[in-house]
C-alpha cells in the first residue's frame, strides 16, 4: 500500500470559513461557536484513494487574521497545496485573495519552479446578500492562477469534501509527472510535535 502525505495550507482572511471547513471536514460536524484560531491549527485526515493508495492529509490552518499578513517561509516549506478562502458576504476578504496568493507564489513552488497547485474557494455560499459576484470570482481566478474554484458552504455541507478531492487528485497528478517512480518517499515528513492540535483564544 503506498501512502502519499500531504501538506496542505489554509489561507484567507479571519471569519471566512477556514478553521470551521476544516473542522467539517474532519470531524463532518458544524459548529456555529468554533473558536477563532490562534497560531497553527494541524489536523490531519485519512483518505482511502485506491486499492493501493491511500492520503493522509496533514492541514494546517493558520491563525485568525482579520486581513491579510505575510507569513513565514517555514509556513510554506514542503507544501503539497492549497486553500485561499473567502467570504462571498464580505468583498473585504475576496479582495485579499490576491496577497494571499501572491504570498504563496512568492515563497512556495513545486520542484519544477512552477506554482503549487492551488484552489480558490467561495464560502458561505448559503448566505441570501451576497456582495461578490460569481462573474467577478470566475476571472479573478483565472486571472491569478488558481487551479479551479468553487462554491462552497461549510454550514450547509455543500462541496466541502468535493473541493478536497479535487485538489488532492491535481496535486497527485502533478506529483506522478514530477516524479515517475512510485511516490512513496516524496513529500512531507511528518513531524512527530506537529501532529497534535490547539485550540485557544477568542470567539470570532
Ligand atoms: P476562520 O477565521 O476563517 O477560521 O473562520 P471560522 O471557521 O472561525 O468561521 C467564522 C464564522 O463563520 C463562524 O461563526 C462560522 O460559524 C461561520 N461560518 C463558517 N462557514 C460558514 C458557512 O458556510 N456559512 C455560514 N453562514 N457561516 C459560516
Ligand atoms: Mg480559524
Amino acid at each position: 500500500m503506498t501512502e502519499h502525505l500531504l501538506k496542505i495550507l489554509f489561507v484567507g482572511d479571519g471569519c471566512v470559513g477556514k478553521s470551521s471547513f476544516v473542522h467539517r471536514y474532519v470531524n463532518g460536524q458544524f459548529n456555529k461557536s468554533y473558536k477563532m484560531t490562534v497560531g497553527v491549527d494541524f489536523n490531519m485526515k485519512l483518505l482511502p484513494w485506491t486499492d493501493t493508495e491511500k492520503v493522509r492529509l496533514q492541514l494546517w490552518d493558520i491563525a485568525g487574521q482579520e486581513r491579510f499578513i505575510s507569513m513565514t517561509r517555514i509556513y510554506y516549506k514542503g507544501a503539497s497545496g492549497c486553500v485561499v478562502m473567502f467570504d462571498v458576504g464580505s468583498a473585504a476578504s475576496f479582495l485579499s485573495c490576491r496577497q494571499w496568493k501572491q504570498d504563496l507564489d512568492n515563497k512556495s513552488m513545486r520542484s519544477d519552479g512552477q506554482p503549487l497547485p492551488c484552489i480558490l474557494l467561495a464560502n458561505k455560499c448559503d448566505l441570501k446578500e451576497r456582495v461578490v459576484s460569481v462573474d467577478s470570482i470566475q476571472k479573478f481566478s483565472q486571472a491569478c492562477g488558481f487551479t479551479f474554484w468553487m462554491e462552497t458552504s461549510v454550514k450547509d455541507n455543500r462541496n466541502v469534501s468535493e473541493a478536497m478531492r479535487r485538489l488532492v487528485e491535481e496535486i497527485l497528478s502533478v506529483q506522478s509527472a514530477l516524479s515517475p517512480l512510485p511516490p512513496s518517499g516524496v513529500g512531507f515528513q511528518l513531524d512527530s510535535q506537529l501532529s497534535g492540535t490547539s485550540h485557544t483564544g477568542c470567539s470570532c
